[in-house]
């Protein structure tokens, strides 16, 4: 398998008014900081971490849909996109699709669902009304939609409904890259098995490559082929899928999956469940060391003093931590 994406020194920051500075003075918010990873075509990588993390706004970026000043390389199929204007765009936007979190705000609600599907078609691609028409029978058909349900609106679907519409329209330009922000965290527990069983047939039937965003470890854990967690705007750990589940690295990554629930009675009883206390430094006012060490169970003084780099780690990935270094 060969590259498809490769993201080099991502950082996206953000304007914010500084605190007692009046209306002119600005400050900025890092969201992103000097991110790296590639994947591979045909792969999943998982982004994981909480909310603040900066996992959805990192994957926003490489789809040039944040607003805040990104800076880096993004290379799809070895081109770098963050620069790119107008037809260029459209093009790289026909390649890079987004399922987005929530199927009930994300639809259009005054468009009937097959010209929600079609929208992608209409504003980046020069096909005829017949093309469309064939491309959209044809998704629904792979969503596993009714063909006369294409007439109907929104509200007239169920959850996991519009979620299939999101992803036919994810689908409709052929993209390369799909980015799956939170695909089935709105949804019930029985409905979110049946989207990511979707994705994954579809991955397999349309060559897709994913960028899965998600806060659920047990759901990541069905999906990717990789995952990098994030916390506080870096990646502090990144392992192939099999080593991070069995041996993680990062205290951070070790008190999420803690928190996964396990259908193994041993496994249960074995795993003890590591609270993360307190709360995230400032974002406006990070520590000159780790970002995770007021909150480490395992910090050390030196943990302070500087920022742990990502390094080779034990388990064959990579992680942010003094400690857990290879060797
Ligand atoms: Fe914890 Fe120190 Fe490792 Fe940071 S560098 S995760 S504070 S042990």
């Amino acid at each position: 398998m060969t590259e498809l994406l490769e993201i080099e020194n991502l950082s996206v920051r953000f304007p914010v008014r500084k605190k007692g500075a009046g209306w002119g003075g600005k400050t900025y918010l890092t969201a992103v900081d000097s991110v790296n990873f590639t994947v591979r075509k045909g792969e999943t990588l998982a982004i994981v971490g909480e909310s603040g993390s900066g996992k959805t706004t990192a994957a926003l970026a490489i789809a040039r849909l944040v607003t805040g000043e990104t800076t880096g390389q993004v290379r799809l199929e070895g081109k770098d996109i963050l620069p790119l204007q107008q037809e260029q765009l459209k093009a790289m936007r026909r390649k890079v699709q987004v399922i987005f979190q929530d199927p009930y705000s994300s639809l259009n609600p005054r468009q009937r669902a097959e010209d929600i599907v079609r929208e992608p078609l209409d504003s980046l691609t020069g096909k005829s009304a017949s093309e469309k028409a064939a491309i959209v029978d044809e998704l629904f058909a792979a969503v596993g939609l009714r063909p006369e349900q294409k007439r109907l609106f929104p509200h007239q679907f169920s959850g996991g409904q519009r979620q299939r519409i999101g992803i036919a329209r994810a689908l409709s330009t052929r993209p390369e890259v799909i980015i799956c922000d939170e695909p089935v965290s709105a949804l019930d527990v029985a409905v979110q098995a049946q989207i990511l069983n979707l994705l994954r047939r579809l991955q397999a039937d349309f060559g897709l490559t994913y960028l899965f965003i998600s806060h659920d470890l047990g759901v990541v854990q069905h999906m990717c082929d990789s995952v990098a967690v994030m916390y506080m705007g870096k990646i502090v750990e990144h392992a192939d899928r099999i080593a991070l589940f069995s041996n993680p690295q990062h205290p951070y990554t070790e008190a999420l999956l803690s928190a996964v629930p396990s259908v193994d009675a041993k496994r249960r009883e074995e795993t003890r469940r590591i609270l993360i206390p307190g709360d995230p430094p400032d974002p406006l006012n990070l520590p000159k060391g780790c970002r995770f060490a007021s909150r480490c169970p395992i910090a050390e003084p030196r943990c302070s003093e500087s920022e742990p780099p990502l390094k080779q780690a034990g388990n064959g990935g990579m992680v942010a931590c003094h400690l857990r270094e290879a060797g």
